[in-house]
């Protein structure tokens, strides 16, 4: 890795983390494991992936002082995910260290759900806001096929249980993927009428070598949203800053609203204010590119934070403008979703 220094503004404070398309890196998606304990069809090899061992997995402590170097680079959000982060023993202990880190405004966990009924109060009094929970079916049987074993009831309960200890908003992630869940689009939309969920519909992407994804398995924005038409007229509802992607639509009198991930038919890479670190401390600029930064290294080297924040601003360099999906351009060693960290 190459050192280099960060530069100084006038006032002295560290500039901040662009890349060379001018855009301002303010949020990491950090992957605390490389485990999960739903084998989703699309998302994972049946065999599982080939586990890191212990050693490699970076411990809370080197999480924590990497964020806490590069917060005065103006990282400001920061995201918990996996493999499913749950399995990890003693996430709320990383949530209630990060959160004591000033200057870090939002921390989010994206989880599977299964084991949020058992942690969502010790989360919550860690100081976790934010939860969302990956779902794209409702129905029982269908879950069981798609997580291959997995059980939709503790999802329920944990999405009843966050509820209860007062997470708001409430987002569910659906990956809308052709004849597996796309006839389930207007039901999830139903939902938000009585509920405030917040549904999010996600393009299916071409990640890792699984063999479900297919152009023709892509469910693109403008199906999903005529689906839900359907129903009635969409209109627009408040935009959480901290959305990605699309804006949110609400069904006329609906407690919560829709929104729709669009990688592909409407891409979102110029706004892309990311970096991901994977489990075992790999900076990568970008889910759909291979480039990565050796982050565990400089960490376990002993380096000073200077050069911890160096690791970031390489990565934040490396970031390519934007990715090619729609010329059929895919990450080349298309690792899985769930070794990088979704
Ligand atoms: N286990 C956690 C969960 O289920 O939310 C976090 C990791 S999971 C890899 C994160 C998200 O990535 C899930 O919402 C999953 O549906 C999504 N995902 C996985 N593979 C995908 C793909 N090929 N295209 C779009 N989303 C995908």
């Amino acid at each position: 890795m190459r050192r280099r220094e960060e530069e100084k503004g006038d006032d002295g404070m560290v500039a901040g983390l662009r890349d060379g398309a001018g855009r301002v890196v303010e949020y990491l998606r950090i992957s605390v494991t490389d485990r999960c304990n739903l084998r989703c069809r699309y998302c994972m090899p049946p065999e599982g992936i080939a586990r890191k061992s212990h050693h490699d997995i970076l411990r809370y402590e080197e999480i924590v002082r990497a964020v806490r170097a590069v917060v005065p680079l103006g990282l400001t959000r920061v995201r918990l995910t996996g493999g499913e982060p749950l399995v990890r023993p003693g996430l709320p202990d990383l949530v209630r260290m990060l959160c004591a880190i000033q200057g870090l405004r939002d921390i989010a966990l994206t989880t599977n759900g299964q084991l949020l009924a058992q942690y969502a109060r010790e989360l919550r009094d860690a100081g976790l806001r934010r939860v969302n929970v990956s779902l794209d079916t409702l129905q029982a049987g269908r879950y069981r096929e798609i997580t291959v074993g997995g059980e939709i009831g503790p999802v329920l309960e944990g999405l009843a249980a966050v509820r209860e200890v007062g997470f708001s908003p409430l987002k569910i992630n659906a990956v809308v993927i052709r004849g597996m869940n796309d006839d389930e689009v207007a039901d999830f939309a139903r939902l938000t009428i009585d509920e405030p969920y917040d549904v999010r519909f996600i393009e299916f992407m071409p990640m890792g070598e699984i063999g479900l994804w297919s152009p023709e398995a892509v469910v693109p924005e403008e199906e999903t949203r005529a689906a839900i038409e359907a129903l009635g007229p969409l209109e627009p509802a408040p935009t959480p800053a901290t959305s990605r992607g699309g804006e949110a639509w609400r069904l006329r009198g609906a407690k919560g609203t829709v929104a729709f991930i669009s990688p592909i038919s409407r891409p979102f890479c110029g706004a892309c204010n990311r970096l991901r670190l994977t489990a075992d401390g790999e900076l990568r600029p970008c889910l759909l590119s291979d480039r990565s930064v050796d982050l565990r290294a400089v960490l376990r080297a002993g380096a000073c934070d200077s050069y911890v924040r160096a690791a970031f601003v390489e990565a934040a360099s490396a970031k390519p403008a934007a990715h090619r999906l729609r010329e059929g351009v895919t990450c080349p060693t298309r690792t899985p979703m769930a070794a990088i960290g979704g």
